[in-house]
């Protein structure tokens, strides 16, 4: 399943095995340009310095909400009533077009196609998921360095990894690595005392 929010949440991305290293793609036009074009956003072009910073905005606030639904915490007011702000920005109008032979369909058409427009739409993403799916799906990769946000799809909703690959088998490594070492420390101190 995919969502526009999770694409913005890991555009703070950052190194998996540790070394530190960091890169937020909102200064890389080439993932903004990507990304626009994904969605069927890219007639609004790309954004400038003020709207950079306002997409940085609003992905703070959805990792908040993301993080909050992630651990079963239900998000705070102030929250919500930001999301809603960035949603209220978009004005649609209802339009109603004719369907096959003798039905008509109502849409909600926005009333512009600009950066809030984007905004907004990144927003619905995440209300998407909240209403329509499952919010406890939500989850935060369990290495601390890389904080990858995905949706859980496993039947079981045990899902721990971005990737089982990548992060799931370094943390395996590691935690062996672990409990290696604690063994020598173990018999070594044993061997000392006696
Ligand atoms: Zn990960």
């Amino acid at each position: 399943m995919k969502f526009a929010f999770l694409e913005l949440l890991n555009s703070d991305w950052h190194d998996y095995r540790g070394s530190g290293r960091s890169e937020d793609r909102i200064e890389d036009p080439s993932w903004l340009d990507r990304f626009l074009s994904r969605w069927g956003w890219k007639t609004v072009g790309l954004p400038d310095r003020a709207g950079r910073d306002d997409l940085r905005a609003l992905r703070s606030l959805l990792r908040r909400l993301s993080e909050d639904f992630s651990t079963g915490r239900h998000p705070s007011e102030q929250d919500l009533a930001a999301l809603n702000a960035v949603l209220a920005k978009t004005p649609t109008v209802q339009r109603v077009t004719r369907a096959g032979e003798a039905g008509y369909r109502v849409e909600q058409v926005p009333l512009q196609k600009d950066w809030d427009w984007v905004l907004g739409e990144i927003a619905a993403s995440f209300v998407e998921l909240l209403v329509h799916h499952d919010p406890r799906r939500i989850k935060v990769c369990e290495n601390p360095d890389c904080g990858w946000v995905f949706y859980d799809e496993s039947r079981s909703r045990t899902r721990r990894w971005c990737d089982a690959r990548g992060c799931g088998n370094l943390l395996k490594v590691r935690r062996f690595r672990r409990r290696r070492r604690s063994a020598r420390e173990n018999q070594a101190e044993q061997a000392s005392s006696n």
